[in-house]
């Protein structure tokens, strides 16, 4: 399949993988908007959340940030999860990706 994160996750594109579990790879952004920027990648190809009904991925999604986040220590200063989702979601990359940004006061704008 022509999807940059399936091939991340299938080894063929290289990437900075720093956590991997039975459901899911989480590596470093190409593009850090954070000294802390994660990507957790489902190692099964969703286009979206909303396609995903699978809820031990969804749960091992949030499980796995909770964790990365305390391992790479902003979990007590802070941090921010995002799942941008379709165009006006601002979502580049259709497979389903939940990004983990910390390590900086994060930019108040939602939207
Ligand atoms: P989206 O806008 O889809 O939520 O975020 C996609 C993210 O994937 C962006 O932050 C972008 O920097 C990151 N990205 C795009 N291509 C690659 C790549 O080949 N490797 C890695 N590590 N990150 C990528
Ligand atoms: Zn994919």
């Amino acid at each position: 399949m022509d999807c940059i994160f399936c091939k991340i996750v299938s080894r063929e594109i290289p990437s900075k993988i720093v956590h991997e579990t039975e459901r899911l790879i989480v590596i470093e952004d190409i593009n850090p908007q954070a000294p802390t920027h994660l990507l957790l990648i489902p190692k099964t190809h969703y286009l979206t959340i909303l396609d995903c009904d699978d809820r031990e991925v969804l749960a091992e999604l949030l499980d796995t940030a909770r964790k990365i986040a305390r391992d790479v220590g902003v979990a007590k200063k802070g941090f921010r999860l995002v799942v941008n989702t379709n165009e006006e979601g601002g979502q580049e990359i259709l497979h389903l990706h939940m990004h983990l940004l910390g390590g900086k006061v994060l930019s108040g704008r939602m939207g």
